[in-house]
């Protein structure tokens, strides 16, 4: 049976993870690795976007080449979320990058909506949603149910760890947008923390 996600196999992604969960790993490092996962990451889940085909004049003849046919969102999810857009970037420099901020309502527990700045041109992107860790879903169950609303179609959720919890959740609500993650780890513990994890990404990438 398929697996309800993409697990990347790679094993530069296994260095880099284990790199990131190491506790004894500072900011300097936590980024560089982080930025380098995001990579191996955005290029398994970028595998099938639409090309299309275009003729290139190389120095001896002209061939059949290719170019990306829509545009590219990368859509990070604030705040850990913009430690995977320095990564992605230089991969496909003419992204446009739209924010989500999204907290959580100490009173109702529910993902709220905060800031959400998004591209015009949604509805014909291919969108990445992009968040370090998928602990509980909510923050992904909302943020995707924001782009969709606001359009999106072609969606993918990418993510360095998972929870089987979060991944459950997001695919009860998204089950057309597919999960890549590099790990699915043991699950949550009571301050909906993964475990083993790699503690608090943005604290560990921002150094707060
Ligand atoms: N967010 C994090 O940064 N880490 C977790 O373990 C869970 C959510």
């Amino acid at each position: 049976m398929a697996l309800p996600f993409h697990l990347l196999e790679h094993a530069l992604a296994r260095v880099h993870l284990t790199a990131l969960r190491d506790q004894s790993t500072q900011t300097d490092l936590f980024r560089w690795h982080l930025s380098r996962l995001a990579g191996l990451l955005f290029s398994e889940a970028a595998r099938n976007v639409e090309t299309e085909e275009i003729e290139v004049q190389t120095p001896l003849s002209i061939t059949t080449g290719y170019r990306v046919s829509r545009p590219i969102v990368l859509a990070p999810i604030l705040r850990a979320g913009l430690g995977l857009v320095d990564g992605i970037l230089p991969l496909v420099p003419q992204a446009v990058v739209a924010h989500i901020g999204i907290a959580r309502n100490e009173e109702t527990a529910r993902p709220e909506s905060y800031y959400a700045k998004l591209p015009a041109a949604l509805a014909t992107a291919e969108v990445f949603l992009l968040d370090p860790m998928l602990a509980t879903g909510g923050s992904a169950v909302e943020a995707a149910r924001q782009l969709k609303a606001a359009g999106a179609t072609r969606l993918r959720l990418v993510c360095v760890v998972s929870a089987p919890t979060g991944i459950a959740a997001f695919r009860a609500a998204h089950p057309d947008v597919p999960i890549f993650t590099a790990a699915v780890d043991d699950g949550l513990n009571d301050r909906s923390y993964i475990v083993p994890g790699l503690g608090d990404a943005g604290d560990r990438y921002f150094g707060t």
